[in-house]
């Protein structure tokens, strides 16, 4: 995925976004390049600051460059309140047809409430209750008496995010998928995500181990013993929700880097927002976008980079004990991404 240059560099997209978004994207270009990263970045504009430059969030030339690189790193994008502009995020997923959404929670920083987390959370990202079919039914003036919603889960859409979740514990040398539905009670909409896993699973036999539960049970035992988990596959809404259950068990959103994954596209994002509160002011964590340019490595066969960042990344914040305002520490922005290129040349 993403056309290599002339000289053997591989095309990507870089969307710097809004809020601390142009800080933290420095940052991880910078660490980056010390590694002797293989990207070669168009940078283009997305949100507020699409809309200042092309009057769109999500303008044709940005369009065009993921259309062209199919690969992209982005930071985080304020959502315009009002003004009838849609999701960034839903029209990226429905364009590139980014069915999964890979969400790593890792723990990082040891002394938290849950020590050694290491799981992922693999999200079906078109189908199930955001397809957004909804209304309301007005009664006795009332126009909202009555709201509806309908979701949509296809087997096809089913088979492709279960067999995606299967080959990515094979990959990655994951010992166990949990398929995690509402079968019981929701019958068609989660029970044909179940019937499909039961069709899916037995071809990973010998490879990957598997089992089901209900999404209520998961998100209690998430909280009981999330070490009982490895990969976790599941539909939409309960994706949505138990991924940033995931995150908290981490020490939040601040780290959760993600991956949203298409047939023939790829966009990694840090999961934070763009933190208008902080923004400007040089002390944001760059760690999730950091976290989220490591997945990108890996998808493009550079998972030796990507071990090598982790590894001075997990050693300026335990070994060096570097860190920025929101792990406690004092370090600015740049000051950590310098500490972690210390690191990386060092280890070099
Ligand atoms: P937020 O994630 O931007 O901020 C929540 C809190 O976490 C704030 O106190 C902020 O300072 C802190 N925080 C977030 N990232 C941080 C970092 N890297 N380092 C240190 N502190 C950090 O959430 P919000 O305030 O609800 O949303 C702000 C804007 O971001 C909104 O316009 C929202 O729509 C948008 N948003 C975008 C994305 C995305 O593009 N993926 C995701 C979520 C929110």
């Amino acid at each position: 995925m993403g056309g290599q240059d002339k000289d053997g560099a591989i095309e990507a997209t870089l969307i710097p976004g809004d809020g601390i978004g142009p800080e933290i994207t420095r940052a991880v270009v910078a660490v980056l390049e010390a590694l002797g990263s293989p990207f070669a970045w168009d940078t283009q504009q997305g949100g507020l600051a699409g809309i200042e430059a092309h009057g769109d969030p999500l303008p044709g030339v940005t369009l065009d460059s993921i259309r062209r690189t199919r690969l992209a790193l982005k930071g985080p994008l304020t959502t315009p309140v009002g003004g009838g502009f849609r999701s960034v995020n839903v029209r990226l997923r429905e364009e590139f047809g980014l069915y999964a959404n890979v969400r790593p929670a890792k723990t990082m920083v040891p002394g938290g409430r849950y020590e050694d987390i290491d799981l992922v959370i693999v999200r079906e990202n078109v189908e199930g209750l955001y397809v957004a079919f909804e209304h309301y039914i007005p009664i006795d003036g009332d126009p909202h008496a009555v709201a509806i919603s309908s979701g949509v889960n296809t087997r096809a859409g089913s088979r492709r995010i279960l067999e995606f979740a299967f080959d990515y514990a094979v990959r990655n040398g994951r010992k166990k998928v949990t398929v995690v539905h509402k079968a019981n009670v929701l019958k068609a909409l989660t029970g044909i995500f179940l019937e499909t896993a039961k069709e899916v699973a037995p071809r990973y036999a010998g490879k990957v181990e598997w089992d089901d539960r209900i999404v209520d049970a998961c998100a209690m035992q998430l909280v009981l013993d999330p070490w009982r988990f490895d990969v976790i596959v599941t539909t939409n809404l309960f994706g949505d929700i138990l991924s940033d259950q995931a995150a908290g068990l981490i020490g939040g959103l601040g780290m959760a880097p993600g991956a949203n994954i298409g047939a023939n596209a790829a966009i990694f994002e840090a999961v934070h927002g763009s933190a208008p509160d902080i923004a400007g002011k040089g002390v944001a964590n760059p760690l999730a976008m950091l976290l989220a340019s490591a997945l990108m490595l890996e998808h493009v066969g550079r998972g030796d980079l990507a071990a090598r960042m982790r590894t001075a990344v997990a050693k300026t914040l335990n070994r060096d004990n570097i860190r920025t305002r929101d792990l406690g520490g004092a370090a600015s922005t740049m000051e950590f991404a310098e500490a972690v290129i210390r690191r990386v040349r060092n280890e070099a």
